[in-house]
């Protein structure tokens, strides 16, 4: 099965999302838990979410993404920002388990001069403090850009966050495919030896979604710079293979490209073309 789909605005609700996603010829999506560069939540609606559940049964909606606010910053420096990090991802999590086939994706974080030791080993505290034995929704780190003190632009940096979580089987990796080639990981040329690397340091098992965008910048540009499917430097050849490899194929894919509501159809359905995989 290709599971595919792409951002969504929450503004509307779960059953908005899913006839939306319908609507553009996906069969999964991703939303912001939160206002993105705030905070702000809106009230748990379980209504709209037993109907979402029934929508996305008849509709065959496969593993949805649900992404962390921006403001989340599970390395902060200051003490209020980490408290709203720990407040933020309890909450997100808390409401999250009432969905079935979501997973919880967040950016690990910037370690603000703090550097990089620092930053992972408050990340793990967060995470540490965050899971408990009967979380249900998997918690992904994202592959991460570089862009100033971001943690997650190489790999080991993902390992040694896991390494440092005691409830890491509930722990999961997103690979966003402009991220990683900012990031220096060249998914053009060297896809294969990209996967081995992951395979090794991390494990591809820990892979549970891929967020498939093209990037306005060069390899290992470090700036994370989104761009539509074969409008970037990536190109559509290399995004192709990442959607027909076997070792991705079965993943949910995501697309973060800028684009309106036609644009993400268009994206969509090229890529059903594309794809050669069943
Ligand atoms: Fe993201
Ligand atoms: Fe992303
Ligand atoms: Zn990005």
């Amino acid at each position: 099965m290709f599971w595919i789909g792409c951002h969504l605005s929450a503004a509307k609700g779960y059953l908005a999302m899913g006839k939306e996603a319908v609507n553009l010829g996906a069969n999964t999506f991703q939303f912001f838990t939160r206002n993105p560069r705030g905070g702000s939540v809106k009230p748990l609606d379980l209504d709209d979410m037993a109907a979402y559940r029934d929508f996305a049964a008849k509709h065959n909606i496969g593993t949805i993404v649900a992404h962390a606010p921006y403001t989340l910053n599970a390395c902060a420096a200051d003490e209020n920002l980490q408290r709203f990090a720990l407040h933020v991802m309890r909450e997100d999590l808390e409401r999250l388990s009432f969905l079935p086939d979501v997973v919880y994706n967040f950016h690990p974080g910037s370690h603000v001069k703090q550097g990089e030791a620092v930053g992972i080993q408050k990340i793990a505290d967060l995470l540490n403090q965050v899971l408990q034995p009967d979380t249900k929704t998997p918690v992904l780190l994202e592959t991460m850009a570089g862009k100033g003190t971001e943690i997650g632009r190489e790999f080991a940096q993902l390992r040694a966050i896991l390494d440092k979580v005691e409830l890491s089987d509930k722990m999961g990796v997103c690979m966003d495919t402009c991220h990683v080639f900012d990031a220096g990981y060249d998914i053009v040329s060297h896809l294969e030896e990209v996967l081995q690397e992951f395979d090794t340091v991390i494990g591809l098992e820990r892979l549970k979604a891929i967020h498939l965008n093209d990037s306005k910048n060069a390899l290992g540009s470090h700036k994370d710079r989104h761009a539509c499917l074969d409008a970037g430097e990536i190109g559509i050849e290399a995004l192709s293979q990442i959607i027909n490899h076997p070792k991705l194929c079965h993943l949910p894919f995501v697309l973060e490209t800028p684009n309106d509501a036609a644009g993400y159809a268009k994206e969509i359905a090229w890529l059903k073309e594309l794809r050669k995989v069943e």
